[in-house]
């Protein structure tokens, strides 16, 4: 296409505006310049009206878009007089038939137009860029205006007296518009298992500037172009992709595009009616992983999430569910963690120690990005994860700043920023699920959860299922997790020898009746579906009698109190039964909370406090554990016995500790028989202390 604005184009243009479009000629001219300055096109619309035009809208962007601004000047002109008027609004294009995967995109693509889809990773601020630049000759004053269109341009020389400058920019009599640069980041429900997201620069002008996001999800389309590397001062053969960007939609779809047909609705339907559903639900999360049946079903629940309520004041109340997972290294914790990435649309899985400077909420960053070291707002796990979940391993590991920040995202489900001019609120409406190992290697049942885990016991109380996973050892559970691994990895030698020896048929049916033990009860896919199916279509409301099983339970919590003891549980509890017991609702597709989902609300909790809430000692209830961090006085009693055996050791270094001595001193500390009795046995259960002699103890060393 020549320079030179195709007369026949801008023809074309003209009528296509008056056919598809001239109302919003109008509407533009009303708001115009204030309020609005793009003309946005839908290129679908344009295909209908004349396909070539909108290939070449495609291939010829520049020239194309050209025409149509002057169409859209010639329309004002022609219908309303405008006068040139529209001479500087923008003609934006948007809704491209095909999206271009991010990765996908190579040099042939230079220049022409595309659509991407992701999310806005990180956000320069919006800045000020010259469009015509005023320069005064220092010698005779003339001002000289030049258009900048690339790079910035001086004047060749100056328009009165034709010398070569020198030349000083004045801003009062230049123009500036404002300018933004976003970093958009592949989808993560696009990425096939642990591929790295790949991004590309979109570089924004004008009003859509600062109209998006970190966290938010778009689909942006431009014009891509080149940027030549450099490496010192040196200028490479190798060059960058940008987009110049036209137009950015925001994707705020609510849950994912997965298309749900006529035979899955009656599938998912036929499903959610049987009887064993939830034993169903539990067999599909993570069927490679044996056991862990209470925690599989909270992964279940958690991916239906309860129903997020916005009350009549305008507060909030997140249905999203947190759950933690803490426990000894080689647990399977990371692996049910990784399955999530699998299964659940719009995940992001990641580590505390976090890949990117962003961390798992946000950060004001300053670096190279949009040209010049300047503060960018960049996007964590958290707000990546906005509408989806969040799985993040070794979460006690992640920063300082994210600590503090984590009140506000796992409640609010908001990451406020103000640093450096920055002032920003990002969402992050995400389930988190987080795995963490003891800070000291290995679990100790009797130290409590606040002292093993390096989270503050605050951060601690946000999460509504804590699970302690345990390497506990147990003959009969070792034999069939060993059966379990050994199925499960005979699986994988035999499919791929299937897929790669040339003979391989033999065994396939034998494979079959194998694979059919370990394959999940509900195959990926179709789970995926009926979630988001159950997202679309399901908002339970609580029944008369699962808020009174609730409440009783509740109530019974706050009872187990020793005068002066420590207050078990706090409300945020209650909210947590509330919102698992909705999801267990929405696992049957029912519109109201019955009493069955209160009743395994209330277990789910009942046992997440116990694995970790149980006082190991007497088996009371101590629900501080979790809630306060610490239990006032249970740990202390572990102490104090400790030392007593310790001293009684140095007094009889042959047999160890006799127990009617360490009876005596405990009872001297305040400690009753049975108790020290109940610890003594327990401790020596846990390998903690042994009896060289019957009757005689020693502390085991090395621990
Ligand atoms: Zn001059």
């Amino acid at each position: 296409m020549s320079q030179a604005i195709n007369q026949q184009l801008v023809e074309r243009f003209e009528e296509f505006i008056e056919a598809y479009c001239e109302k919003e000629v109008g509407v533009l001219l009303e708001n115009y310049p204030k309020k609005q300055r793009s003309f946005n096109i839908d290129w679908g619309e344009l295909y209908r009206f004349d396909p070539n035009m909108a290939d070449d809208f495609i291939t010829y962007p520049d020239s194309v878009r050209e025409a149509a601004k002057q169409a859209l000047v010639n329309v004002g002109d022609l219908r309303y007089r405008t006068d040139d008027m529209l001479e500087k609004a923008h003609v934006r294009i948007y809704n491209l038939q095909e999206l271009t995967e991010i990765r996908e995109i190579r040099s042939k693509d230079v220049n022409t137009l595309v659509s991407v889809q992701g999310l806005i990773r990180k956000s320069t601020n919006v800045r000020p860029k010259v469009d015509v630049a005023a320069f005064e000759c220092q010698r005779c004053a003339t001002v000289t205006n030049v258009p900048q269109t690339r790079g910035y341009q001086e004047p060749f020389a100056c328009g009165g007296c034709e010398r070569q400058g020198p030349f000083e920019i004045k801003f009062d009599r230049s123009t500036f518009s404002d300018t933004q640069t976003l970093l958009i980041q592949e989808s993560p429900e696009g990425l096939r298992g642990g591929e790295q997201p790949q991004s590309i620069e979109v570089h924004i002008e004008d009003d859509i500037s600062g109209m998006a996001s970190p966290g938010d999800r778009v689909v942006a389309t431009g014009t891509l172009r080149l940027e030549q590397r450099k490496s010192g001062g040196e200028k490479l053969r190798v060059f960058d992709v940008y987009m110049e960007g036209i137009s950015i939609n925001s994707e705020d779809l609510e849950f994912e595009n997965i298309e749900i047909s006529e035979e899955d609705e009656r599938i998912i339907l036929e499903l959610s009616k049987q009887k064993g559903i939830y034993q169903k639900m539990i067999g599909s999360v993570a069927p490679s992983i044996y056991g862990y049946e209470q925690e599989k079903l909270a992964i279940a629940l958690q991916l239906f999430s309860g129903v997020t309520k916005h009350l009549p004041d305008s507060t909030r109340i997140r249905g999203n569910l947190h759950i933690l997972l803490v426990g000894d290294p080689g647990t399977g914790k990371s692996q049910l963690l990784q399955y999530i990435r699998h299964i659940a649309p719009r995940s992001v899985y990641t580590s505390g120690r976090g890949s990117s400077s962003a961390g798992l909420t946000a950060a004001a960053v300053k670096d190279d990005f949009g040209g010049g070291q300047q503060w960018s707002l960049e996007a964590g796990a958290l707000v990546l994860a906005d509408k989806g979940i969040a799985a993040v391993d070794e979460i006690d590991k992640m920063r300082v700043e994210d600590r503090s920040a984590m009140h506000e995202a796992l409640e609010q489900q908001t990451v406020s920023i103000a640093k450096a001019g920055i002032n920003a609120t990002l969402k992050c409406r995400c389930s988190l699920l987080g795995a963490a190992n003891p800070k000291y290697g290995q679990y100790d049942p009797y130290e409590s959860i606040g002292d093993q885990i390096n989270l503050e016991p605050a951060l601690i109380s946000r999460f509504d299922l804590i699970f302690r996973i345990l390497d506990e050892a147990d003959e009969e559970l070792d034999d069939k997790i060993a059966t379990h691994i050994i199925k499960t990895n005979y699986i994988g030698e035999q499919s791929t020898r299937k897929k790669y020896a040339r003979s391989g048929e033999e065994n396939s049916i034998e494979l079959e009746q194998v694979t059919e033990e370990v394959k999940p009860e509900i195959e990926p896919n179709l789970f995926r579906k009926y979630i988001a199916y159950a997202k679309r279509n399901c908002f339970p409301v609580m029944g008369k009698e699962a808020q009174k099983e609730i409440k009783d339970f509740y109530i019974d919590l706050r009872s187990v109190r020793e005068v002066g003891g420590p207050i078990p549980v706090t409300a945020r509890k209650l909210e947590a039964l509330v919102r698992l017991a909705e999801a267990s609702a929405k696992v049957r597709l029912s519109d109201v909370v019955e009493k069955e989902d209160a009743t395994r609300a209330i277990e789910l909790v009942r046992s997440s406090l116990e694995k970790v809430g149980i006082d190991p000692e007497t088996g009371v209830f101590d629900a501080t554990v979790i809630e306060m961090g610490k239990s006032r006085n249970q740990f202390d009693r572990v102490k104090i016995i400790r030392s007593i055996i310790e001293k009684l050791t140095g007094e009889h270094p042959k047999d160890g500790a006799p127990i009617l001595d360490i009876i005596e001193r405990s009872k001297e500390s305040g400690i009753d028989d049975t108790q020290t009795e109940h610890m003594v046995k327990k401790m020596s259960e846990s390998g903690e202390i042994y009896q060289p002699s019957a009757g005689h103890y020693k502390l085991l060393k090395g621990r």
